[in-house]
């Protein structure tokens, strides 16, 4: 069973996905993305591999009841994207050159364009969860991409802000956040290769980090050949930073967050990566408990400005140290 359900009193959907019980836990003596395995190339760089338990598929499965007026029901339509960043089982991305970093950023933006021309995508969404304290079911080095077809809460939160700020001030708010921080200097890690990177003011996670493309634009597509090589290196100067923080490599969860796709204009939004590792220390771990499942409002027990100093303090102290 596979469809989405109105929440009419949160305003949101819900994805039900029953057959996403069945998935494999971690295996240990097999790996689908392995050259090898029959499943993918015996030869690959990065590769996209279908979602093996969907959340979304094309076509969609017929919904398994009838909504009504209030409590509506649709059918789950989309697309649930692997994507396999190596064929090398036992690394991570942080461990990858950049010039093979600059494949995957390739790759997300073939991959954006294509699901972006579907006129059921109304938003692509490019994700990785790192590490089990985070969920991962299967270790090999992956990202995800799922490909909505309706423009996603948080986003539409983000949208709705930008554009207010957009009308009265006829500038965009990202941009005007971003000459705040670069001011403030604070919180700043990093500026350069066509990319702001720093830990916001206003951080949920202790050591979250935003990495804002310099230049004004929406998405992937937009990007400019310097600016494909600079975000690989820029991805790998906060992965190497979060690893050298306390000497293991650093579970997180990685969203890239563009204009949607559903054929309207968004002169307002502006492409950025948002990082939310769940570690607050060296061995204690953030949970979302009562006052952020259930009020939406996060407590942070640190401020952001010591955690871009501590950021700051181990290496790479530059972004010329990466390659
Ligand atoms: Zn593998
Ligand atoms: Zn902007
Ligand atoms: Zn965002």
């Amino acid at each position: 069973m596979s469809e989405l359900r109105w929440n009419p009193i949160l305003r949101e959907w819900v994805a039900t996905a029953t057959h996403r019980m069945d998935r494999p836990q971690l295996p240990k003596d097999w790996c689908p993305f392995c050259p090898g395995s029959g499943r993918v190339p015996d030869d690959y760089d990065v590769y996209i591999y279908p979602n093996d338990f969907p959340t979304f598929r094309m076509p969609p499965p017929k919904p398994s009841m009838e909504g009504t007026g209030l409590l509506q029901v649709a059918p789950s339509a989309g697309v649930c994207d692997v994507v396999l960043y190596t064929p090398e089982h036992d690394t991570t991305l942080a461990q990858l050159p950049v010039s093979h970093i600059v494949k995957l950023v390739r790759l997300w933006r073939r991959r954006f364009r294509e699901l972006a021309s579907m006129p059921e995508i109304h938003y692509v969404f490019i994700f990785e969860n790192k590490g089990e304290v985070i969920g991962v079911t299967m270790p090999h080095p992956h990202g995800q991409i799922y490909a909505f077809p309706y423009i996603p809460p948080k986003v539409q939160r983000e949208l709705d802000s930008a554009q207010e700020h957009y009308e009265s001030t006829g500038r965009c708010l990202f941009c005007d956040v971003m000459e705040e921080e670069k001011r403030d200097r604070r919180r700043v890690l990093a500026e350069g290769e066509g990319f702001f990177v720093v830990v916001p003011f206003y951080a949920r996670w202790p050591f979250e980090v935003h990495i804002t493309s310099l230049r004004h634009m929406g998405n992937i597509e937009e990007f400019w050949e310097e600016e494909i090589q600079g975000l690989a290196r820029i991805l790998k100067f906060v992965l190497l930073k979060y690893n050298n923080l306390y000497g293991f490599s650093f579970p997180y969860i990685m969203v890239l967050h563009q204009a949607p796709t559903d054929s309207r204009d968004y002169p307002y939004y502006h492409f950025h990566i948002e990082f939310y590792p769940p570690y607050r220390s060296r061995d204690k771990l953030k949970y979302l408990a009562g006052c952020e499942s259930g009020a939406g409002t996060f407590i942070n027990d640190s401020a952001a400005e010591e955690k871009a100093a501590q950021l700051r303090a181990v290496p790479p102290h530059t972004l010329e140290e990466v390659d």
